[in-house]
């Protein structure tokens, strides 16, 4: 049996939700929060969401780890349109520069002497039987 806490947001029809990780204490768990970027009070009792804090309050539950807003699709990642906050994939983007370098060879084109030669001896033969 689990027990999950969680902060909730306090605005009238905000549906944000910071789960808390199970293994975290009451005092870790408003500092989780608060690096999510709630508004918590020490007592933990009244929260504000970043998203409320962004002036767009959460009306759709998502995947966003920090409001639990719903999220886009964008390339590399998801992107919460209610706090703003960007999930990125795990995987690696794998983007490499690939240069193509041509090695320009310089042909030396050696003049060779052009000896003419003279045919001297140009014998006409006699016609053959
Ligand atoms: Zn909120
Ligand atoms: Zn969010």
């Amino acid at each position: 049996m689990t027990l999950h806490r969680a902060v909730r947001c306090d605005t009238d029809g905000c549906l944000a939700l910071f789960v808390v990780p199970p293994q975290l204490g009451p005092d870790a768990a408003v500092y989780a929060a608060r690096r999510a970027g709630w508004n918590v009070t020490t007592s933990g009792i009244t929260a504000r969401c970043p998203a409320c804090r962004a002036g767009t309050p959460v009306l759709e539950r998502g995947d966003c780890p920090y409001c639990c807003g719903r999220t886009h699709h964008i390339s590399g990642g998801e992107r919460c349109e209610y706090c703003g906050h960007v999930e990125s994939y795990p995987d690696d983007d794998g983007a490499e520069l690939v240069d193509d370098v041509e090695d320009q060879e310089q042909h030396e084109h050696g003049q060779d002497d052009v000896e003419q030669l003279l045919a001297a001896a140009r014998a006409e033969g006699g016609v053959r039987p």
